[in-house]
């Protein structure tokens, strides 16, 4: 299946999880095996050799382990707080629609190690920025991020590009 007929699974569904949020729904795109294997195999194109492949909580870790498995890279999950049992460090950032905060184990990547990280959707770009800091903290390096879907008009990207201008985004499509 071509990327773009893939993509068009995407559905918006208006005033979720609150009003005034127009949610992307990406399970039509998941539920349909060619079309999540022609995202799999497009996000897997941007890895370099020898790079851990991390997820971001929780649609994030579907691609994200999907892609490692294609390319028999190591997953790393960066998941929401209190759910990772060992050691770990945590980063805290504003949503579209409220707060959160991520944790990455402390050992989860090796000094050095590059590092591909992948969300399902980039929208103010907090959640993105967090992670990013994260996997540095402990030493990895994040040599691009991936997201499926990006909405432009919450300068997300912006965002990341001042932050971290070293670092190339790709989003599959753009909202
Ligand atoms: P942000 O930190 O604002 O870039 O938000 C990105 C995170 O929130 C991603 O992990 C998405 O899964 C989720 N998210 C934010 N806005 C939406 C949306 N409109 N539809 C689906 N997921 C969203």
């Amino acid at each position: 299946m071509q990327i773009q007929q893939a993509l068009q699974l995407i559905r918006d569904v208006p005033d979720f999880p609150k009003p005034g949020i127009l949610f992307k729904d990406i399970t039509p795109l998941l539920s349909n095996g060619d079309a999540f294997s022609a995202i799999t195999e497009e996000f897997a194109s941007f890895a370099q050799s020898s790079t851990v492949i991390a997820g971001i909580e929780a649609r994030g870790f579907i691609f994200a382990s999907a892609v490692a498995n294609n390319l028999s890279a190591g997953f790393v999950p960066i998941r929401k707080a209190g759910k990772l049992p060992h050691e770990s460090i945590s980063a805290q950032y504003g949503l579209e629609y409220g707060h959160d905060e991520l944790e990455i184990h402390k050992d989860a990547v090796k000094s050095g190690a590059k590092v591909l990280l992948i969300d399902d959707v980039l929208a103010t770009g907090g959640t993105i920025a967090a992670a990013i800091d994260l996997v540095h903290r402990i030493g990895g390096e994040v040599t691009h991020v991936l997201a499926l879907l990006e909405i432009s008009g919450l300068s997300g990207r912006d965002k990341i590009n001042q932050l971290y201008p070293q670092i190339p985004i790709t989003s599959l499509v753009v909202s």
